[in-house]
């Protein structure tokens, strides 16, 4: 944890510190290994040589699935969205120089995803494998951000992160004291967080977190030019290295709330860098 202190932080009177997790694994950065991990374990449990997942051509999930299948020995097959484009983009090539076997499938098709007719039929085509859904949120990884949530300290009044799916953003409410305060940044736009996330968590008397909507600069994906100035701004002032999918949104909407005064003086703020490093070699197809 370290602190991020700047002119805005000081005249809020909030004391703001930056968890950051892009190094925590040589290869599966930040969240996707916390949300990863449990799901490992359950696929060498149950046998399974083969992992099958599905994301999109920049996705950090497909990224650190691939990683992490090679480090335990297991295959991996990445279901893409949209079409192949040559050469591979850099996530693309990584995940294939782990051996994962990329296939794609239309858009249209790729909303099939979690349909046991899709399953089924990937099924006949690969034959066994342990199946993680796209953006590798579900019962286990949510465990895995539980987990995480316990080293996050007690004397923190408000926790901050991206969301995307919204399963890393469920699991620290789940595994944080009820006491302290967890706000989500979608990246997506729609306003569809707040009940897909309450649909996670699972728990209604568990009230204190909130999604703010307003960060997404243009939907997922996109990267207008003042967010990439942004991203410039922190590396240089305050050497905080983000990027430009989740990272610089959330902490850009963090800011911004302390700009608006949301945080009493003396408020302790963490923001929880997830990671997806990988994805800035991506920059400039954006
Ligand atoms: C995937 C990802 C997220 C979003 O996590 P969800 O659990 O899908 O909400 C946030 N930050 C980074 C860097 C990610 O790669």
């Amino acid at each position: 944890m370290i602190p991020y202190a700047s002119v805005l932080t000081q005249q809020a009177g909030v004391q703001l510190f930056i968890k950051h997790e892009a190094h925590n694994h040589p290869l599966v950065s930040g969240n996707k290994w916390w949300k990863l991990k449990y799901n490992l374990v359950e696929a060498e449990r149950q046998g399974h040589h083969t992992l099958l997942t599905f994301g999109g051509a920049y996705s950090n999930h497909i990224h650190a699935t691939a990683a992490a299948a090679h480090t335990l020995g297991l295959h991996s097959i990445g279901i893409i969205r949209g079409e192949e484009t040559l050469p591979l983009n850099p996530t693309l090539t990584f995940a294939s120089s782990m051996g994962m076997t990329l296939q794609y499938v239309s858009r249209t098709a790729y909303r099939q995803k979690d349909t046991s007719e899709m399953l089924d039929a990937l099924h006949r085509q690969f034959g066994n494998f342990y199946y993680i859904p796209e953006g590798g949120t579900n019962d286990l990884a949510l465990r895995g951000v539980e987990e995480y949530a316990q080293i996050i300290p007690g004397d923190i009044d408000v926790v901050a992160c991206a969301c995307g799916t919204g399963g890393t953003l469920a699991g620290l409410i789940r595994g944080l004291p009820p006491a302290m305060h967890v706000i989500g940044f979608p990246v997506l736009k729609g306003d569809f967080m707040t009940e897909t996330v309450q649909h996670l968590v699972q728990d209604n008397a568990r009230a204190n977190w909130r999604i703010v909507e307003g960060y997404h600069f243009g939907g997922y994906g996109k990267a207008p030019q003042s967010l990439i100035a942004f991203m410039h701004e922190q590396a240089q002032r305050y050497q905080l290295e983000l990027e430009q999918v989740y990272t610089a949104k959330a902490f850009f909407g963090l800011l911004d709330l302390v700009r608006q005064g949301a945080f009493a003086a003396g408020t302790r703020l963490l923001f929880i860098h997830t990671g997806g490093m990988q994805g800035r070699q991506s920059l400039n197809s954006f």
